[in-house]
């Protein structure tokens, strides 16, 4: 059984079919990349699997439960978590502060705090700024303290929107780093990105998406090598 199950997914805006009709999965322990040029749909998806969006028709299932129509808050205690894209942080909260929103499905305080230190071990660029204002930050390091705040809640999936937007090629390798170390201790991660090359370069498998609907998908190396993905998407 796939971690996350993805089935004949449809969302509409009004009259506007995103998605239409897109299926995939991930299994327990993979990296997987949704990769797409702009307005594919992939930021589509993450809302609507994390249940900010309500599709129009599919299933969406978690460890075998059917999430399709449960709430945000609600899929966040199953051990989903979500950086969205242009990470969100509350830029007038601390990074302390706004690391501990992250944990608010939790009560074990010092379950909480050993994560809390797991996180600063993770991101020292954090824990050098805990008192900071975090709308001062820069934008790669709202990019880590959105994942940080993110693994706050413990998820056993990490789901994350375009983590390299806006980043300089420092700091996207920095996160990309940091996604494979995050994989390697065992949480689930479901990225989607544009970058496609850095995308494909850590993921196990992926997905390609246009205009609705998934094209490919293939092992990440397989994908690397097609001569039709090598033009339209890796620039080469
Ligand atoms: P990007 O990388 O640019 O964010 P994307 O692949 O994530 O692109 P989506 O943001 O999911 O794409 O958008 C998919 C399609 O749905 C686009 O055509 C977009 O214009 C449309 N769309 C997205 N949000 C809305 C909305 N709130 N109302 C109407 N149309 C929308």
């Amino acid at each position: 059984m796939a971690m996350l199950q993805v089935t004949d997914l449809k969302v509409n805006y009004g009259v506007i079919q995103a998605i239409k009709g897109v299926s995939f999965e991930v299994n327990e322990g993979e990296v997987i990349a949704l990769i797409g040029a702009n307005g594919a749909g992939k930021t589509t998806i993450l809302h609507t699997v994390t249940g900010l969006i309500a599709p129009k028709s599919g299933k969406i299932e978690f460890e075998g439960k059917d999430i399709t129509k449960m709430p945000a808050h609600k899929i966040v205690t199953l051990g989903m978590a979500h950086v969205p894209e242009g990470r969100r942080v509350f830029a007038d909260l601390s990074v302390y502060e706004n690391l501990l929103m992250g944990a608010f499905t939790r009560k074990d305080k010092d379950e909480i705090a050993k994560t809390l230190e797991m996180v600063y071990k993770r991101f020292p660029r954090l824990r050098e700024r805990k008192n900071q204002v975090s709308g001062t930050l820069s934008g790669g390091e709202q990019q880590m303290l959105a994942m940080g705040r993110a693994l706050m809640s413990h998820p056993k999936i990490l789901l994350m929107d375009e983590p390299s937007m806006g980043l300089s090629p420092l700091f996207v390798n920095e996160i990309f780093d940091i996604i494979k170390e995050v994989s390697a201790s065992g949480t689930t991660v479901l990225l989607v990105e544009q970058n496609a090359k850095k995308a494909l370069s850590i993921a196990d498998r992926a997905y390609v998406l246009e205009t609705g609907k998934i094209v490919l998908d293939a092992a990440a190396d397989v994908l690397m090598n097609d001569p039709s993905i090598k033009k339209a998407y890796l620039g080469e």
